[in-house]
Order: C-alpha cells, then sequence, then structure tokens
C-alpha cells in the first residue's frame, strides 16, 4: 500500500503532472508535525463527516416528503410537525418510505444492469486522464454520450411500448419514487461501505487515499481510481447512473405532468434547460475525468452515495415540483428565461473550452479575437521533475478565477425560476450548489496554490476575484 503522502494531491488537467494537495497536508497535520490543533482535526475528521453522514438520509428525505405530502410548501410540512410533535412526525415521514419494494428493487438494479452494460459494450475512442504521481495514467473508453443518448431514446420506446401494449406508463416511477429513494439509500450506503473496505483490502493499483481518520476516509473515500471487474467506479456511479437518471426523471416528471395537465409550459422551459445542460456534459465527458470530482476526491460516501443518492432527489426536486404545479408563464416569460439558461449554458461551456484551447495550443491562440494573455507557471513533481503549465490570465479567466461557476449558477436559477417564488422548496438545489461552488473554488485555490505557490500568487494579484468580480 502506498503512503498516504503520495496518494492525496492536486493534480493539473494536462495529462503531465500530479503535486501534493490538501489531503496531503492534512493527513500531515494530523501527527502533529505542523500546524493542526486537536479541535480542528477533530472536526474536520470526525464531527464534520460524521454529522453529514448522519443528516443526509433525513435532510434529503424531508426534501421529497415536502414535495409530496406539502405540496412543497416548507411552512405546511413545519406546521405538521408543530401539531403531531416533532418524533411523530419524523416516524410518520419515515414510514412513507419503504427499503424493500420489490418493483423499486427491480427498477433500480434493472437499470444498474442495463447502464453497466451499455458502459462496457458501447465502444468509444480511448480517451487519458490526469497522470497521478504515483505514475499511473487512469484511461477511459469516451462512450458517455452515446451511452447517454442510447438509454434516453431507449426510456422513449418503453414509455411507448408500455403504454401501448399494457396501458402503463413510465410514470409509475414517479408513483413509487419514496421507495425507489428508499432503496437507493439502502444500496449507495451498502456501496460506500463496499468502497471502503475495498480500498482496503484490494485497492485497484495505487492510487489509495487514507488519511488514518476512518470516518473521515469513508466519507472521502479511500481510493481515487477504483475498478470493481473492470469497471471503472466513479464513471459508474458519477456519470452512468446519477448523471444520466436525472435526465431521465426530468423526462418522466414531464411525461407525468402531460398525463395529468396536458402542456404546461414551465414544466417545459425547465426541462429543456436541464436537459441541454446534461446533453453538454455528456458531450464534454471526457473533459470531467479532468475535473475536481475525479482527480482529486476520493470515491466514498460524498462523492458515490452523492451520486446515487442525492442526484435523484435534490437535483430533480424543482422537475418534481413543477410536475404537479401546472404554473403557466406565458410565451414571453417562457422565452425570456429560455434565452437566459441557454446563453448561460453557452458562457460555461465556452469558458471550460477557453481553458482546454489554451492549454493544447500552448498558448498560441486567438480567444475572443485576442493573443491569450497567460501566465507560464513552474511546479515540482514529487519525483523532483519540473513541470510547467499555462494559467490562463484573459478572457473569462481574466474575469475572476472561477468564473465558469457564475454562468452554471445562472443556468441552474433559470431552470428554477419557472417554479416562481410560492415556495422556496424548488430553489434548494440551486442554494445546494451555491455553497457546493463556493466550496469547491476555496478547496481547488488550495490545491492550485499548493501546487504553483508563487506563480499562483501571481494569478490571484492579477485576477484578484474567486467567482464574481467586487463580491467574492
Ligand atoms: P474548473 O473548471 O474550475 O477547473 C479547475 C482546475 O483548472 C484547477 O484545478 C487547475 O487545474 C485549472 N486551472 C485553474 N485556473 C486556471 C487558469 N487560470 N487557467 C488554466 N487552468 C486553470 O473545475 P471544476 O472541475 O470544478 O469544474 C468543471 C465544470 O464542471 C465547470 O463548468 C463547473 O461549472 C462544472 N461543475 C458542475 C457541478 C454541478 O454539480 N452542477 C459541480 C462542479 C462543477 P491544474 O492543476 O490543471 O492547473
Amino acid at each position: 500500500m502506498v503512503s498516504r503522502k503520495l496518494t492525496e494531491r492536486g493534480q493539473n488537467a494536462d495529462n503531465e503532472t500530479t503535486n501534493k494537495a490538501p489531503r496531503t497536508q492534512q493527513a500531515q497535520r494530523k501527527k502533529g508535525e505542523s500546524y493542526g490543533s486537536w479541535m480542528r482535526d477533530l472536526h474536520h475528521y470526525y464531527l464534520g463527516p460524521l454529522s453529514i453522514i448522519a443528516s443526509m438520509p433525513t435532510f434529503f428525505l424531508l426534501i421529497f416528503h415536502t414535495n409530496r405530502q406539502f405540496h412543497g410548501s416548507i411552512a405546511a410540512l413545519v406546521q405538521h410537525f408543530e401539531d403531531v410533535g416533532l418524533w411523530t412526525g419524523y416516524k410518520e415521514m419515515w414510514s412513507t418510505v419503504s427499503f424493500f419494494n420489490p418493483l423499486a428493487i427491480a427498477i433500480v438494479l434493472g437499470y444498474c444492469l442495463f447502464t453497466l452494460t451499455l458502459q462496457v459494450l458501447v465502444p468509444g475512442p480511448k480517451v487519458t486522464g490526469t497522470r497521478t504521481p504515483t505514475g499511473h495514467l487512469p484511461e477511459y473508453k469516451d462512450n458517455g454520450f452515446r451511452c447517454y443518448l442510447i438509454t434516453m431514446a431507449g426510456l422513449g420506446l418503453l414509455t411507448f411500448y408500455l403504454k401501448r401494449n399494457f396501458g402503463l406508463s413510465t410514470t409509475i416511477v414517479y408513483d413509487i419514487f419514496g421507495d425507489i429513494f428508499g432503496f437507493l439509500l439502502l444500496f449507495g450506503s451498502v456501496f460506500a461501505v463496499l468502497l471502503y473496505v475495498k480500498g482496503h483490502v484490494a485497492p485497484s493499483g495505487t492510487d489509495t487515499c487514507f488519511t488514518g481518520y476512518r470516518i473521515y476516509d469513508f466519507y472521502v473515500g479511500t481510493e481515487l481510481y477504483p475498478k470493481i471487474f473492470g469497471v471503472d467506479v466513479k464513471v459508474f456511479t458519477n456519470c452512468r447512473f446519477g448523471m444520466t437518471v436525472w435526465p431521465m426523471l426530468v423526462v418522466i416528471y414531464t411525461i407525468k405532468s402531460y398525463e395529468m395537465f396536458g402542456f404546461v409550459d414551465s414544466m417545459w422551459v425547465s426541462s429543456i434547460l436541464q436537459l441541454a445542460y446534461i446533453t453538454k456534459f455528456f458531450w464534454w465527458e471526457a473533459g470531467y475525468y479532468r475535473s475536481i470530482d475525479i482527480i482529486l476526491d476520493g470515491a466514498g460516501f460524498m462523492i458515490c452515495w452523492g451520486c446515487l443518492v442525492a442526484i435523484p432527489n435534490l437535483y430533480c426536486a424543482v422537475s418534481l415540483y413543477l410536475s404537479y404545479q401546472n404554473i403557466h408563464l406565458g410565451p414571453i416569460l417562457s422565452a425570456a428565461i429560455l434565452c437566459l439558461g441557454l446563453a448561460s449554458l453557452g458562457l460555461n461551456y465556452y469558458a471550460d473550452w477557453e481553458r482546454q484551447k489554451v492549454r493544447a495550443s500552448d498558448g498560441n491562440c486567438i480567444l475572443m479575437g485576442k493573443k491569450p494573455d497567460f501566465i507560464r507557471a513552474k511546479y515540482t513533481l514529487e519525483n523532483g521533475e519540473t513541470k510547467s503549465a499555462l494559467l490562463l490570465a484573459s478572457g473569462m479567466w481574466g474575469i475572476a478565477r472561477h468564473f465558469n461557476y457564475i454562468p452554471e449558477l445562472v443556468l441552474a436559477l433559470s431552470w428554477t425560476i419557472p417554479a416562481l417564488t410560492t415556495n422556496l422548496l424548488p430553489y434548494v438545489y440551486f442554494v445546494f450548489l451555491n455553497v457546493l461552488l463556493a466550496h469547491r473554488a476555496t478547496r481547488d485555490e488550495e490545491k492550485c496554490s499548493i501546487k504553483y505557490g508563487t506563480y499562483w500568487e501571481e494569478y490571484t494579484k492579477r485576477v484578484p476575484y474567486k467567482m464574481l468580480p467586487g463580491v467574492f
């Protein structure tokens, strides 16, 4: 088993390099070798992860429960808890969910089997991720877009086939989603435990990432690139499950809305924007293999459980809400929201593209009609070798250091606004995304600062804001 020092790091996205990263530092702090205090470690390694692990199932169930039982009204939920008492309300809420509904289990496991088959069999060009400090260069089959298209076409065919031959609808998923959620809770938890154990007893290669703090390791993951029977675990949980179930649920909820009310513009505007975003994600999936989720976060509770349980629930909360609300926006508002969302999507894609373009061309390109402004930043590998990478300091990357997150947020807001403002519940994903991206920007800065040192300082002087000029 490799040392922790070698297994936790920041890595760049140009396939070449690696360096030490925050988790390495944290592991060193643990031993009291540097500056960590006992209280800080207690919070960071025990209380923080433990409270998240313990509270997430109830939090996600509360979102679903409010959506389905209280028409998305948090006030009505709170009133109900006041009326019946907290404990009774809590028990009542959990009693609405079954963990072992055979149909729910068959749907989840059947889908897993289907998507795993696609992951293994659908062809695609070979692409590489980011080289790890141990020299491992992760390889992927870039078949995400094809798998996505096949899955969505399959859902369409299944919907048509069930309706025509049996008078059934795929919206059965909507009807029993509580039980699907119940089983996903179990499935995701067992899977996270399995990954933790696997990292200890049968790691896939050298890219393990233990800190020695069991709860923290369970939460953040023990391996960066685990495989089970040759199947890449993170591609399965993040892309083939989470990111694919999301558009399927959006479509199913849209069909449900159509079955109940006919054409409802708010539902369609929100669905079109979400589907456009997810289609962009799969188009760009090879780029995702070099993102923080893959190169920095281990396969543990946070990422894998999150993708199996949180995405179908939290990310789809607005679509579930819209499906029973019958909100009419009118053509002008619909068109305005669509334009705002699609423009944000384009800007987000362009920002990610700009960075890749400048690096791929070693700065010899034209961006927005001008030669790009960049810093050629040097950094040192663990074996002492010196490398360099370009830090773009113009275009989107000259506005703020993570300006690409802003259009991502505006887009998420655009597909939520159709729910209007009667209830706050549909905004739960948007609020979550704000927290996620602000936290992510901070983690990424920590990683880049360790990696690039004075070059990063120079970049922060040239581009002083993290996400939004004048604000943050
Ligand atoms: P970013 O796209 O922000 O990339 C961060 C990495 O880019 C850094 O680690 C660094 O890597 C490199 N980098 C930093 N500054 C520069 C620069 N000035 N010039 C060139 N390279 C630079 O990472 P994410 O993975 O967070 O985001 C990718 C996409 O995914 C975004 O569009 C984001 O909005 C989206 N996203 C969506 C989420 C969701 O749940 N909806 C969650 C998170 C992200 P290196 O080591 O190579 O230098």
